[in-house]
């Protein structure tokens, strides 16, 4: 495990790596249990993997990754976590929630990721505009490849 998790100074706690982890490089596999929608703990850990299916609560670090509008590690179809750029030890890790989630009652919430181009707020892929849609598109998970990028 190349992570530990501890506070973020972000949004609660936050997973971090625990030694150097170079660009490419697999960080963690998402895991839980899979869980249809009308199952799901909205107030609970949750991922969504597909347009009714969600993982639920694995109880390890990929519960704690926090979202970066400028993120440091993303998918690439599956539910492997892989590193965008080299990462320093104890840097905090994240991902961007929009590669995955795409609820059409998802109202967003405030994004604290402080980059210089944050959004402001995280919304479903399907709230946002083309030219964003465009650029995370190498970073989605297989469904959402599927319904926008059928080819
Ligand atoms: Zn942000």
């Amino acid at each position: 495990m190349k992570l530990y998790v501890r506070q973020s100074g972000q949004h609660g706690k936050g997973a971090f790596a625990s030694g150097p982890i170079q660009k490419g490089e697999a960080i963690i596999v998402f895991s839980g249990p899979v869980l249809h929608r009308s199952e799901i703990d909205f107030g609970d850990y949750h991922l969504q993997i597909g347009e009714t299916l969600y993982l639920g609560p694995s109880g390890v670090a990929d519960d704690y990754i926090n979202h970066s509008c400028h993120p440091n590690a993303g998918f690439r179809g599956g539910l492997t976590l892989f590193a965008l750029r080299d990462i320093a030890v104890h840097e905090e890790i994240t991902w961007d929630y929009s590669t995955a989630i795409d609820e059409e009652d998802f109202a967003g919430f405030p994004c604290a990721c402080g980059a210089p181009d944050c959004r402001g707020m995280v919304r479903s892929f399907r709230h946002l505009p083309e030219d964003l849609r465009l650029r995370l598109r190498p970073l989605l998970l297989s469904y959402l490849q599927a319904r926008y990028f059928p080819d």
